[in-house]
């Protein structure tokens, strides 16, 4: 199945099973914003559950916080979004729609990738086993030329946007022939910068309101606050504060659900070091969040890392793990090692001494900060595109099934009478009274067992547990698995460890130490 037709489904999978739906929808929708339903917000708690205990219970010197939304419009100059939180726009004339610039060209590079491994994979199938790849890349003529193209490309792209060369980046557009994907023309309008951050007004008062701006990131919530929690807590360097809420952007286009949208939530951990020691901690938290993604199974192929050419003002080392959607690999988090920028902004901006004394070095410094940054949203997408799977059964049925790291899914057993009569029923009643205290759980006794299962894998559910006749004698359930589908009888004293063990959070974190 085309990677486009995997994608549709997968969003009409999510409404239709009740993970995310388009906000509003009886409106007709609220442009790049969505709800999540109630199968939708437990993956998103677990998934944030996941994130918090590894930063907070992990690491002893780590600490969270949940700073309000509105702060004072002044934290926003300070930490340049005012001047500098743009995206570059561009407008097809025909079509009235409207582009990001950089995106643009983004894709237009893509596509010379895609025209290169392309014609690799023409020719693996042709020479078979004695195909080396590596020389073939380095002699191909067709292949070098669209390589030069790229590299052509890439560095006209990166000169323009360190530049801030507007102009630069139209031409750019024109001298690659980039058409609008609507109209099909050329006819582009100039770029402009666009900022993306949401203002309100807030207060009223003879003077007038106060404009505020809806935060688009959480991190400054943590920066402004770094030395109350420091002295509260006694925090050394280095230490980390973590904070996850939302965060708005007014994204000029947000498509591809809700890979990119104008209302979402971040997880971002910002850690305070001494000057100097930065790039090593940078290096850590790369590896030790790569680590984090990796510990879900999804295979590591999934994964890679995409260091920065163009490295943001307050920024020395950036980069992104990306992961292999449905729409190629695309960023799901940043980490940035972000100098003493923010800190020395805030410091001069709101005239406050908000230096770090180190009693061991019997010094104040300014601490340099290094960021891990990640979109709920974001990752959500990515593991629900990983989990989605098609499956062709023996008896020529075909399942729909999400294979949830079982620890992230929203329920975790079902409960299944075998019939609704017999005294089924209350003895399913009794075994969930005692697991659902530990386990969120589902009881189905309607339509046939098949279809209660094909109900369960469609919404990620790891274990299905039987309850028949024989049960009302020996206590036995049997115990079905999703991924494999094979069933097991087991005593129903032992059904809870056996769960537990599977489906806690625990089980994830075990594997990053
Ligand atoms: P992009 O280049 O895709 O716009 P970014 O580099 O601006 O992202 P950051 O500012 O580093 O993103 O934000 C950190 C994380 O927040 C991103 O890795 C992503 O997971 C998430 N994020 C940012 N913008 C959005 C959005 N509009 N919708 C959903 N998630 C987002």
């Amino acid at each position: 199945m085309a990677q486009e037709d995997v994608f549709k489904k997968l969003v009409s999978h999510c409404k239709e099973y009740g993970f995310i739906f388009p906000s509003s929808e009886i409106y007709d929708g609220l442009g790049a914003v969505y709800d999540y339903g109630q199968m939708g917000v437990e993956l998103k708690n677990n998934i944030k559950k996941y994130w918090w205990d590894s930063m907070v219970l992990l690491n002893e010197n780590i600490v969270g916080i949940d700073s309000a939304i509105f702060m004072h419009p002044t934290i926003w100059k300070a930490s340049g979004h005012v001047d500098a939180f743009n995206d570059p726009l561009i407008d097809n004339r025909d079509s009235k729609k409207r582009y990001r610039a950089d995106v643009l060209i983004e894709d237009q590079l893509a596509k010379y990738d895609e025209k290169i491994n392309k014609e690799v994979a023409k020719a693996a199938k042709r020479f078979k086993e004695a195909f080396d790849e590596e020389q073939f890349r380095a002699t191909n003529p067709r292949i070098l030329e669209n390589q030069a193209k790229r590299e052509a490309l890439h560095a006209r792209f990166a000169k323009a946007l360190n530049d801030n060369n507007l102009e630069e980046l139209r031409q750019i557009i024109l001298d690659e022939e980039i058409v609008c994907p609507i109209s099909g023309t050329r006819n582009w309008t100039d770029v402009r910068q666009f900022n993306l951050m949401f203002s309100t007004e807030m207060g009223s008062t003879s003077d007038g309101a106060m404009k505020v701006y809806l935060r688009p990131e959480t991190a400054q919530g943590i920066f402004v606050n770094y030395l109350n929690v420091q002295k509260t807590g006694r925090m050394k360097i280095p230490f980390g504060i973590a904070q996850i809420g939302k965060a708005f952007r007014n994204e000029i286009v947000a498509r591809q659900f809700i890979f990119r949208v104008r209302e979402f939530e971040q997880m971002e951990m910002q850690f305070f070091v001494r000057p100097g020691s930065e790039l090593e901690w940078f290096a850590k938290w790369k590896e030790t969040r790569l680590k984090w993604h990796k510990a879900l199974g999804f295979g590591d192929a999934n994964y890679r890392y995409h260091d920065h050419d163009k490295l943001a003002h307050y920024a020395n080392a950036a980069t992104d793990i990306e992961f292999q959607m449905p729409f190629g690999f695309k960023e799901v988090e940043g980490i940035h090692s972000r100098t003493n920028f923010d800190l020395s902004q805030h410091e001069s901006y709101s005239g406050k001494n908000i230096k770090y004394f180190d009693p061991e070095l019997n010094e104040s410094y300014t601490p340099y900060i290094i960021e891990t940054s990640i979109g709920v949203d974001r990752m959500f997408l990515s593991i629900i595109s990983a989990s989605y799977c098609e499956e062709k059964l023996e008896n020529g049925e075909t399942r729909v099934v999400l294979k949830l790291p079982a620890a992230l899914a929203p329920v975790k057993l079902a409960v299944m009478p075998l019939v609704k009569k017999d005294g089924l029923p209350e003895k399913a009643r009794q075994i969930i009274d005692d697991l659902k205290f530990h386990f969120h759980y589902q009881y189905d006794e309607k339509d046939s067992i098949g279809k209660r299962y094909r109900r369960q894998d469609a919404i990620g559910t790891p274990y299905c547990i039987t309850i028949d006749h024989q049960t009302l004698e020996d206590n036995c359930v049997t115990i079905r698995h999703r991924d494999t589908m094979e069933q097991e009888r087991v005593a129903i004293t032992d059904l809870k460890n056996i769960i537990a063990d599977k489906v806690s959070i625990t089980s994830l974190l075990k594997k990053l130490l």
